[in-house]
C-alpha cells in the first residue's frame, strides 16, 4: 500500500527534517506516528498523501510512484487517500451533509446518490442529526469526526489522520479512535500521528518513531 524507498525531504534549502528513510505498510495496517513536535510527523504523513514531494528517494502509494504520476491517475489516488490534517479545513458556509457530499461532487456522483452516501457517512461517525447544522455549531469533537466522515466517503483504501484527537476530551477522543479503528477492521489501511500514548497503547500494531535524525519501525506486540 505505501512503500518509502531512501526518502529524505527537506523544506527548500534547509536541512533534511527526515532523512533516508525506507519502510514498508501493507494493506489493512494500523500504524501509528509518534515523536516530539517538530521532529517530522506531519511532513511524513504530507508526503504519503502526496501534499509535499520529498527531495530524494522514492514513495509509491496504492500502487503509484507518487513523482511520477501521470495526469490522468492523480484524482483516483487522491479518491484512494482520506487525508485529516490539523486544521480540518471545514467549509463554514454550508451544512455538514454539503461538506461531505463535496468530494463526492468533485467526483462527480449524481446528487442523490451523493446525498445517501454522505448520509451514511455522518451516521458512521456518530452525526446523523446533524445534517443541516453548520459545522461552527459543532463542537470540536463533532467537527472533528465530520472531517472523518468527508474523508472516508470516497471509500478510501488508505486513511491518514494528523493527529486527529488533539484538544478532544478523553471520552471523545476514544469515540474518534474507535470510527477509525472500525475502518481498518473493514480492511482501510489506517496512519495517525499522536501524541496519546495512551490511545496509541490501546489500538498501535504497528509504531514508527519520528525523532530528529531518527527513524524507527516498532512492530507493537499484543499481550
Ligand atoms: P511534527 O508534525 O512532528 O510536529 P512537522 O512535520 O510539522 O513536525 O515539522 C517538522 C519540521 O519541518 C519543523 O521544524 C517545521 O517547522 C518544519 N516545516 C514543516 N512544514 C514546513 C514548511 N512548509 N516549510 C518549512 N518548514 C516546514
Ligand atoms: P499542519 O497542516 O499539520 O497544521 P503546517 O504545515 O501548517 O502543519 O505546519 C506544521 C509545522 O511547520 C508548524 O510548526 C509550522 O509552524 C511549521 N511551518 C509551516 N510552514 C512553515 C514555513 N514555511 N517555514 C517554517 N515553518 C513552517
Amino acid at each position: 500500500m505505501i512503500e518509502f524507498q531512501h526518502v529524505s525531504k527537506s523544506y527548500g534549502t534547509g536541512s533534511h527534517i527526515l532523512e533516508d528513510i525506507s519502510f514498508r505498510v501493507t494493506a489493512g495496517e494500523f500504524v501509528f506516528i509518534a515523536g516530539p513536535s517538530g521532529a517530522g510527523k506531519s511532513t511524513l504523513l504530507k508526503l504519503i498523501a502526496g501534499l509535499e514531494p520529498c527531495s530524494k528517494g522514492s514513495i509509491h502509494v496504492n500502487g503509484q510512484r507518487l513523482d511520477q504520476i501521470t495526469a490522468r491517475a492523480r484524482p483516483y489516488l487522491r479518491r484512494a487517500v482520506g487525508v485529516i490534517l490539523q486544521d480540518t479545513h471545514l467549509l463554514y458556509d454550508r451544512s455538514a451533509l454539503d461538506n461531505v457530499m463535496l468530494p463526492l461532487a468533485v467526483a462527480g456522483h449524481p446528487t442523490g446518490i451523493a446525498r445517501s452516501r454522505a448520509r451514511a457517512a455522518l451516521q458512521k461517525v456518530g452525526l446523523s442529526g446533524k445534517e443541516e447544522a453548520n459545522p461552527i455549531s459543532l463542537s470540536g469533537g463533532e467537527q472533528q469526526r465530520l472531517a472523518i466522515a468527508r474523508a472516508i466517503v470516497n471509500r478510501p483504501a488508505l486513511l491518514i489522520a494528523d493527529e486527529p484527537t488533539a484538544n478532544l476530551d478523553r471520552e471523545t477522543a476514544r469515540k474518534v479512535m474507535s470510527v477509525f479503528r472500525d475502518f481498518n477492521q473493514v480492511g482501510v489501511t489506517t496512519l495517525v500521528a499522536t501524541h496519546d500514548e495512551d490511545l496509541m497503547a490501546q489500538y498501535a500494531q504497528r509504531v514508527f518513531v519520528v525523532e530528529p535524525g531518527r527513524f524507527r519501525d516498532f512492530p507493537v506486540s499484543k499481550t
